[in-house]
């Protein structure tokens, strides 16, 4: 039985169940935290974290993918402890998440340096811990796939070929950057089987996400409830016109919810969530996407498909 890394060991792939692909329950930035720690509240962090594992346990969840990389305070302890508190597996990344920036530590270390930095955290653990991730994250976004961008997805690449690993990869179909991506990692000669495009569900442009699809990759439709990229009508549409294409074998549903984020002021982050993003939450897709896709043609079998079976086939290869 192939097994999938979480913060508790190795787990039966069996055993992964019902599963979000793509949530956070903490996206900081680790510079700020640890310079300016007046600007967090650590106990708050705490509350809506095990507050959102809670609930989606709840809802019969039992795996939880958090994408979390360098620059969005991944943190494998914290990470424990909501899993270890809830009962959920939650199942973590090696990776950078930046859209170009890269500190000197990086920029001074070649692909094959940033790989190896990568590899050396699937084989033996992140930050200390013996909690291994089980896929590796990277990020294009909207400056398009600069040098520094490039070169993380290449270092990707060659530790996910070294260790067989699958990659989730944060895109940005405004600009089609997916498909830059992909031909970078086909480059590389990755399988394109263990290659996600996270944020696909972000356009209802049918034929880009059907020329992605023609790579071999997965897709995430993993931002529901994220209305100021696409209202979810236009996810729905979109989910709905895959399915009836025969894509239930290519696609996740998710959220990319953040318990916690540190983006934005206090009171912006306030406003936003009850002004721009009112639906973004971690049950939002049991609430009410799902009983929506479900009256509207998606079957048991597709739903099953998505977040139970593309889940384990993505994460054990
Ligand atoms: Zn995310």
């Amino acid at each position: 039985m192939p097994t999938v890394e979480t913060t508790g060991g190795p787990v039966d792939v069996d055993q992964l169940g019902l599963t979000l692909i793509h949530e956070h329950f903490r996206a900081t930035d680790e510079a700020g935290r640890f310079q300016f720690p007046h600007l967090y509240v650590e106990q708050a962090d705490w509350d809506a974290a095990i507050a959102d594992a809670n609930a989606v346990r709840g809802h019969g969840v039992r795996t939880v993918v958090e994408p979390s990389a360098l620059f969005l305070t991944r943190d494998a302890r914290f990470s424990k402890r909501v899993a270890d508190e809830s009962g959920l597996n939650v199942v973590l990344a090696t990776g950078v998440y930046t859209y170009d920036h890269l500190p000197q530590f990086l920029l001074n270390r070649d692909e094959d340096g940033v790989a190896a930095i990568f590899v050396h955290e699937l084989e033996h653990g992140i930050q200390g811990t013996e909690i291994k991730p089980a896929f590796i994250k990277c990020a294009a976004d909207e400056p398009g796939v600069t040098p520094n961008v490039e070169k993380i997805h290449r270092a990707a690449a060659r530790a996910s070929k070294q260790t067989g690993r699958p990659i989730m990869a944060h895109s940005r179909p405004a600009s089609a950057t997916g498909l830059e991506q992909m031909r970078i990692f086909d480059e590389e000669g990755v399988d394109p089987a263990k290659v996600q495009i996270a944020h696909t569900g972000d356009t209802d442009d049918l034929d880009y996400i059907e020329r992605l699809l023609e790579t071999g990759c997965w897709i995430g439709m993993d931002r529901y409830g994220l209305d100021l990229f696409l209202a979810t009508e236009q996810r729905n549409a979109t989910v709905l016109a895959l399915l009836e294409r025969g894509y239930a074998d290519r696609m996740f549903l998710s959220q990319d919810y953040c318990s916690t984020i540190d983006w934005f002021p206090l009171e912006v982050q306030d406003y936003l969530r009850a002004n721009e993003v009112p639906d973004w939450s971690m049950t939002f897709l049991f609430e009410t996407v799902i009983p929506e896709l479900k009256q509207r043609g998606m079957t048991d079998a597709q739903l099953d498909q998505m977040m139970v079976e593309n889940p384990k086939r993505w994460l054990a290869g």
